[in-house]
């Protein structure tokens, strides 16, 4: 199938052109970007100038931020394209509905993809904790900024979501390997005081799960969470590309770095929702978020620069 890819940044360089490429399911027919260029591609300025001369191109793939994403995914949409989204989904949740809404109406594929719930040992973690009764969690999610998004004001924007680009990732693997829903009850947000989106935030949840997010990690940094259940202990560690339970390293074919293999399996659930017309949207990650904004305590913290 022929795809084209918009918004040809940090992530559709690194993670999307080279799952494209060697995957055989896809063809990267166009690209849609104001700056950006992926040799041997024709790149387009504008989507609807693409979406016209590309009538062949049969899947969009969203790689912009979550703000101005919506009015490209509804282009796509309207011009009778599947679509695929980056994580978040959306800069908001109803946005989103409206664009589920018109995919349904229309027939076609929506797939919102959560990356990190591709890491190897996230399913093996769902299916151990399938029907065990969870009694306690807690995440670590720490990373430097600077280090990850050299330059991406947009993260400290309004829509940007802070420090929640980073942490949905870990509320995405969390909503996957819990046999039972949670919800959130108590949440504390660190604004910088010249940034309009979080820098670090510590959230609890029922069932006694708990994290704590932080941009502001230097050296070593944390992906990390464990759970207890049923007198079990499994731990995930490395973004969920590890896993152990109690104490011992079960991780199927370990190896590599943590993002390797999880654009290349987005790639190919995608090719098979648009082969079955089927769509794929859980949005229970981004509603925790969502959550954080509207029930968090806010504390105002030191200036941040990139
Ligand atoms: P980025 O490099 O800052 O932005 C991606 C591209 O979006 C830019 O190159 C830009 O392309 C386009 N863009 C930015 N603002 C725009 C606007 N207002 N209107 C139109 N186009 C705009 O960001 P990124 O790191 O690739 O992240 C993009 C998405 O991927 C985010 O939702 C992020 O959460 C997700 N993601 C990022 C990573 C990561 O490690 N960075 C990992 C996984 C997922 P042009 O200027 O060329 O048009």
């Amino acid at each position: 199938m022929k795809i084209a890819l918009v918004g040809i940044g940090k992530i559709a360089v690194d993670q999307h052109v080279p799952a494209i490429a060697n995957s055989d399911d896809w063809e990267l027919a166009a690209t849609v970007s104001r700056s950006g260029t992926v040799d041997g591609v024709p790149t387009y300025k504008d989507i609807e100038t693409m979406l016209a001369e590309n009538p062949e191109v049969e899947v969009v793939s969203l790689c912009l931020p979550p703000v101005p994403r919506f009015a490209y995914a509804r282009a796509a949409l309207c011009a009778g394209r599947h679509v695929m989204l980056e994580k978040p989904p959306g800069a908001t949740l109803a946005e989103v509905h409206a664009l589920q809404d018109l995919a349904r109406a229309q027939g076609q594929t929506l797939f919102a993809t959560w990356h990190s719930r591709m890491a190897r040992g996230v399913a093996q973690a769902k299916a151990f904790l399938a029907g065990k009764s969870v009694t306690k969690g807690h995440i670590t999610w720490k990373e430097d900024v600077r280090r990850w998004h050299p330059g991406q004001d947009w993260v400290f924007a309004p829509g940007g979501m802070g420090v929640f680009d980073p942490g949905i990732n870990a509320l995405s693997i969390l909503t996957e390997v819990l046999p039972a829903p949670v919800h959130l009850q108590d949440a504390t947000l660190e604004v910088p005081e010249n940034c309009q989106t979080p820098i670090a935030a510590r959230l609890t949840f029922t069932d006694r799960i708990t994290a704590d997010f932080d941009w502001r990690q230097e050296g070593p940094q944390s992906w990390d969470m464990w759970i207890e259940a049923a007198d079990h202990r499994i731990e995930l560690q490395m973004g969920g590309s590890k896993i152990i339970i109690d104490g011992v390293d079960v991780t199927a074919n370990a190896s590599g770095t943590s993002l390797l293999g999880e654009y290349p399996a987005l790639y190919a659930h995608m090719a098979k929702l648009v082969k079955s017309g089927a769509s794929d949207v859980d949005l229970s990650p981004m509603i925790h978020v969502s959550d954080a904004m509207t029930l968090g305590k806010r504390v105002s913290v030191s200036a941040f620069d990139m």
